[in-house]
């Protein structure tokens, strides 16, 4: 663990929002659409793979993202015989340049493990990948308390950065995402997260890793001024509101 928070602090960076489309939407007219009336400054666009190039046209200002990447590494080929893979390296050539790795999501619908997660990290930075890495506990760990709650989180990144503790510089190209499970909007039963319990679990994170924080779970135009405000927090991840220009605007609007 670093003990770096004002490295952190130093790196004075403008906040930054990330639109997951996930499997959304239908159509690549419909992506575009989309991703040209959200293309913005500091706005980092993540479609589904087969729209990635003709977003990545319809782009301005906006970045673009991925929604994962191979466990194959490019060093070791990174292509081949791998059916259903899609490569950092063919990422990386498409012009992507941030890659969301362990959604939950990934998580717990593909049964992505640690290990897994450990893995594309290093492989989204070998390939110059910016990765943004998703943490978060689900409900029943929730209820038990904050301090459980961090205690799996902590566990969440000291796994999943575990191929690249020793390596300082890499953090400078890996963002966390902090999505409790029980505040996504998809969740049944979700709760919404309080102010203090988003900007405890950045700070907390912070403490322990020279990262940015984001927040993400049922970000919308109500609740995204009051999260942008946040010392440390520095960015959200939005799911579902993404989809919804109006709201996407508002959101937007609070940076
Ligand atoms: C997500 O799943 O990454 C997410 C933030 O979704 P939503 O905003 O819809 O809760």
């Amino acid at each position: 663990m670093f003990l770096c928070r004002n490295d952190t602090m130093k790196r004075k960076m403008k906040k930054i929002i990330i639109a997951n489309y996930k499997m959304n939407p239908q159509t690549e007219r419909e992506a575009v659409k989309l991703a040209h009336a959200e293309d913005r400054e500091g706005v980092i666009i993540a479609p589904p793979f087969p729209f990635l190039i003709p977003v990545k046209k319809a782009l301005k200002k906006a970045m673009l993202g991925a929604q994962d990447v191979s466990t194959v590494s490019p060093l070791a080929g990174g292509w081949g015989a791998y059916t259903g893979a899609v490569s950092a390296s063919m990422l990386k050539k498409m012009g992507v340049q941030y890659v969301i790795v362990g959604h939950s999501e990934r998580r717990g619908f593909f049964n992505e493990t640690d290990v897994m997660i450990a893995k594309k990290i290093v492989i989204a930075l070998e390939a110059k990948l910016k990765v943004i890495l998703c943490v978060g506990e689900n409900a029943d760990v929730r209820a038990q308390g904050i301090t459980p709650a961090k205690a799996f989180v902590a566990e969440q990144l000291q796994k999943d950065f575990s191929e690249i503790i020793n390596n300082k510089s890499a953090f400078k190209n890996i963002i966390v995402a902090y999505e409790p499970i029980w505040a996504i909007s998809t969740t049944l039963y979700r709760k919404d997260v309080t102010l203090e319990d988003a900007e405890t679990m950045a700070e907390y994170i912070k403490e322990q890793y020279p990262v940015r924080v984001l927040y993400g779970g049922s970000v919308n135009a109500r609740n995204a001024s009051g999260l942008l405000a946040q010392k440390n927090i520095d960015g959200l991840l939005v799911g579902g509101m993404s989809l919804k220009l109006k709201e996407f605007k508002k959101i937007i609007s609070n940076f």
